[in-house]
């Protein structure tokens, strides 16, 4: 299929698509079938993209915002057009719902483009009036971006990412995802057909230690934004911050879904189930529900009545709910915080083993009984396995829901001045209140603690992509002077 719809599987450098070196086997997740190799960039390989990259920049740079948008446009208008295979793709290699890729992700993905190729267009209106002086606030372009993405999703995140890089004027380089890599060299090819100019927009294929590594030392870059893991997040932060260069991180969770009394059960019930979507690889996901004492068992009933109508399988089926696990490593992982939780004699209130329908899907799972310090309740499983704890009161509920080392969102269920005030107490990048999933571009959107540094999203991807300057000219008659002024 890949053959059919013509995905690449080299590198995107400087305008033109190399074949690369070596190769890396990518299998499916949903059966587990080759889906063939990709190259691995070699350290010569990144050092050209760098180059490309950094001589794309000053022409780009100089188009300004207006410049930019036609490209831009273009470039949204050629990944809509790819939109059946991009969905088809990332099921096959991310094994996210294709029904969802084609309706949610894909439109989205060019919004992304879009979006913020349109707000950049005012991005320079930003004057201050001040007694002395007006100061024209410029956001000038950084440079080069590197934009490192998982596998979760890779379409939505690298867009996400894009948007504002490019049309802020900056050029990139995109490391796609090792296990997913397919729609990043989809993405290269939209932006190539678009006529983006040589150089703006360059694609690495590679592993994180090999490909990766390598481009994070590269001393052409301005910017890095990067989304994973929290431990690959403090290597690649570590290695900037010796040159100086800012990075933006979007790193790991283990988000709290909080239900308090007077809570609509039922909303929270259908909403709680929706935490297996994707089988759980989302970093944003409310693992651990916490539950007021006095709901506890009504909330788990109803729960686990719309928990065991979730239709588990092959994500290409419009009729699939919860999709496979990207990979057996991923797999072992997800079985072992199940089997380790069971032997601390926890107890397992709904699913808690390999699902029937093949070797990388898993029942969704949920465990009861577990102390707060368990690893369980603690660590980032990124699988479908869920935990929940009861709470007496509001200061509990909070003090549980802070209780680990992330801080990367949360979920909270109850009347809304209630739910606020918790909200505003739980310390995260975000909450939902009432609702789950509500992503609105112009929104800030990140992490504290341990899952994340910055912001992206709206204006705040701007502050990151961008150097921004202040240009003072005095209202008043200027007179140098010792004293301060
Ligand atoms: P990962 O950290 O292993 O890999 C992410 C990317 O970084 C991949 O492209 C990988 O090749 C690359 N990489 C790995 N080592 C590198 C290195 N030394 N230098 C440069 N690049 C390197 O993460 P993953 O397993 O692919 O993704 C899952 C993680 O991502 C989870 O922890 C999840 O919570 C997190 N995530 C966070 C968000 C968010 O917005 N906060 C969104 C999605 C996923």
């Amino acid at each position: 299929m890949l053959e059919r719809d013509g995905v690449p599987r080299g590198h995107y450098i400087g305008g033109s698509w190399r074949e690369g070196h070596a190769g890396l086997k990518v299998f499916s997740p949903i059966d587990e079938a080759p889906l063939g190799t990709i190259a691995e960039a070699s350290a010569e390989e990144v050092a050209e993209a760098a180059t490309a990259a950094a001589e794309a920049f000053p022409s780009w740079a100089a188009l300004g915002a207006s410049g930019r948008a036609p490209y831009l446009e273009r470039f949204a208008e050629a990944l809509g057009a790819r939109a059946d295979t991009l969905a088809r793709v990332e099921a096959l290699d991310a094994g996210i719902l294709e029904s969802r890729m084609r309706h949610g992700i894909v439109p989205r993905a060019q919004l992304n483009i879009r979006h913020f190729a349109q707000a950049a267009l005012t991005l320079q209106d930003r004057t201050l009036e001040t007694k002395q002086a007006r100061h024209y606030v410029r956001h000038d372009p950084a440079g080069v971006c590197a934009i490192i993405t998982p596998w979760n999703s890779p379409l939505m995140l690298s867009t996400w990412k894009l948007g504002p890089a490019l049309a802020a004027g900056n050029t990139c380089i995109l490391k796609a995802p090792e296990w997913a890599p397919f729609s990043s060299a989809l993405v290269a090819q939209a932006a190539e057909e678009a006529g983006l100019p040589p150089g703006v927009l360059n694609l690495l294929q590679g592993s994180g230690a090999g490909t990766g590594a390598a481009l994070i030392d590269r001393p052409e870059l301005s910017r890095i934004s990067f989304t994973g893991s929290t431990a690959t997040g403090k290597a690649i932060a570590s290695k900037a911050m010796s040159r100086l260069v800012p990075c933006s991180l979007e790193l790991g969770g283990k988000s709290p879904f909080l239900v308090l009394p007077g809570a609509d059960l039922d909303l929270a019930a259908r909403t709680g189930a929706l935490m297996y979507r994707n089988a759980t690889q989302v970093c944003l996901a409310g693992t651990r529900l916490l539950i007021h004492e006095t709901l506890f068992e009504p909330f788990l009933e109803r729960m686990g009545h719309y928990v065991a109508r979730l239709t588990v399988g092959d994500p290409r089926k419009p009729e699939t709910e919860v999709g496979p696990l990207i990979h057996p490593r991923q797999a072992a992982r997800v079985h072992g915080y199940v089997e380790g939780a069971k032997a601390r004699g926890a107890e397992v209130r709904w699913g808690g083993r390999p699902s029937a329908f093949g070797a990388l899907y898993y029942e969704p799972t949920l465990f009861t009984g577990l102390p707060a310090d368990d690893p369980l309740v603690q660590e980032e499983v990124f699988g479908p396995v869920l935990v929940a704890q009861a709470f007496r009161d509001e200061d509990e509920a909070v003090s549980l829901a802070n209780d680990t080392v992330y801080g990367l969102g949360g979920v909270c269920f109850g009347p809304e001045a209630d739910a606020v005030r918790v909200a505003e107490r739980v310390r995260t990048g975000f909450i939902w209140v009432n609702a789950f999933g509500i992503r609105d571009l112009d929104a800030p959107f990140g992490g504290c603690r341990q899952s994340g540094v910055g912001r992206e999203g709206g204006a705040w991807s701007f502050e990151f992509f961008c150097d921004i300057k202040d240009i003072i000219v005095p209202t008043t008659p200027f007179e140098p002077s010792f004293a301060l002024r």
